[in-house]
């Protein structure tokens, strides 16, 4: 998210753990000025393709592309109702390995 409040790296924030953007804390914009960051992603990653994979409510939508999915989807831990879609989450891990400076590898999965 993008905090008005706030200034250089503080106005972008991830939307899944709240946290400032940071050079050690990449981050990959949704839509609407929406953020996810490197460890977020990580979590995310994670769950939909482990055994942790939930599915979104039915007042559910993913905060970054704002739309509901009944695919697999990741629920932030720190903001309740905060969803990101399977499909979101691949498309950014794709984006963030893609980035070499950044050196972000999708995890293993074990489930
Ligand atoms: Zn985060
Ligand atoms: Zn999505």
């Amino acid at each position: 998210m993008h905090d008005h409040g706030k200034d250089g790296n503080e106005y972008f924030k991830c939307d899944f753990c709240c946290r400032g953007w940071a050079e050690e804390l990449p981050m990959i914009e949704g839509h609407r000025g929406s953020l996810i960051c490197g460890e977020c992603l990580t979590l995310a990653y994670s769950a939909v393709n482990g055994s942790l994979a939930k599915v979104m409510g039915d007042q559910g939508s993913c905060a970054l592309c704002l739309q509901y999915k009944s695919t697999a989807a990741y629920e932030s831990p720190t903001v309740p109702g905060c969803w990101a879609c399977q499909e979101c989450i691949t498309r950014s891990a794709v984006l963030m390995e893609r980035d070499n400076e950044v050196g972000w590898t999708r995890p293993g999965i074990t489930s």
